[in-house]
């Protein structure tokens, strides 16, 4: 199992603290490649400054993927609210075609994301398809589960059909079965990506029957968003702030 690192913080509105936690990074990938960690990094666009100024984002993610790119690490883009989504993805689009270390989130509640998926794939992008996090109105998303689910197996057939390099992040067991089943057909180049406590058992599962797993591990001071939004999508994950705040 690999580790997926992201430095807890987003929405930041101080130019310092965008290039403080694109140091940051800098800091992580050296460690990463000099104690031989085969673990890559997801980074925030709102906290590398997508909300102060769009060309501080591409700034510090520029500085961020080169840096990537001499050390042979892998970058994620994560996707945040819709307020970002298009600039999100324009901007992964613009950077695909410069580097080939990185990859996008897309959310399969949002409706415009089978145009995403597709646009990303024409320029032969990853994408690691999750199922999307914020809370967003009915014009822009689908709200039932069904309907999530439903473009969630839809993207995911597209992608196993035309892309590579990409991710299945769910712990659904149904989407992630149906991947299993995906992979059986068209062999593609892909992994399962999980959040850090969540389905341990199931990851060491998928493992050991030869798939590729990797662990999303946030770590740092700035867990406030992050833990709300998974207590509210599981109130168990309560469990999970509480031993992280007690185990440091
Ligand atoms: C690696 C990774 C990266 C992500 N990146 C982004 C991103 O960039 N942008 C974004 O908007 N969202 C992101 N997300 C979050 C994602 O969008 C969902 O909000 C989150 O993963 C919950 O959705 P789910 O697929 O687990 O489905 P859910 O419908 O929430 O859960 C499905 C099933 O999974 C099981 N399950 C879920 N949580 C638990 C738990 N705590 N304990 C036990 N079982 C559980 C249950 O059986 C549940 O019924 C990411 C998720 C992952 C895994």
């Amino acid at each position: 199992m690999r580790g997926i690192l992201n430095l807890l913080g987003e929405d930041t509105t101080s130019r310092e603290d965008t290039i403080a936690a694109t140091t940051k990074y800098l800091e992580i990938m050296e460690t990463l490649k000099s104690r031989q960690i085969e673990s890559c990094i997801s980074v925030k666009p709102t906290q590398l400054g997508l909300m102060i100024d769009p060309s501080l984002f591409r700034d510090n993610l520029n500085k961020i993927q080169s840096k990537a790119k001499s050390l042979g690490t892998f970058v994620w883009v994560d996707i945040e609210g819709s307020p970002f989504t298009a600039q999100i993805v324009d901007s992964y689009i613009e950077l695909r075609k410069r580097y080939d270390n990185v990859g996008v989130a897309i959310q399969a509640y949002l409706k415009r994301s089978e145009d995403d998926v597709n646009r990303i794939l024409d320029v032969g992008g990853a994408i690691r398809l999750c199922k999307g996090a914020y809370n967003e109105s009915p014009e822009i998303v689908y709200k039932r589960k069904d309907q999530i689910n439903g473009n969630f197996s839809k993207l995911m057939r597209i992608m196993f059909e035309r892309g590579r390099g990409f991710a299945v992040a769910t712990h659904d067991e149904k989407l992630i079965e149906e991947a299993a089943r995906l992979s059986s057909v068209h062999h593609a180049d892909f992994e399962f990506e999980m959040l850090m406590g969540i389905r341990d058992k199931k990851k060491l599962e998928l493992v050991e029957r030869g798939y590729r797993v990797s662990e999303y591990i946030p770590f740092g001071k700035s867990w406030w968003a992050y833990s709300m939004r998974r207590i509210r999508e599981h109130k168990s994950n309560i469990f999970l702030l509480a031993r992280s705040l007690i185990s440091g």
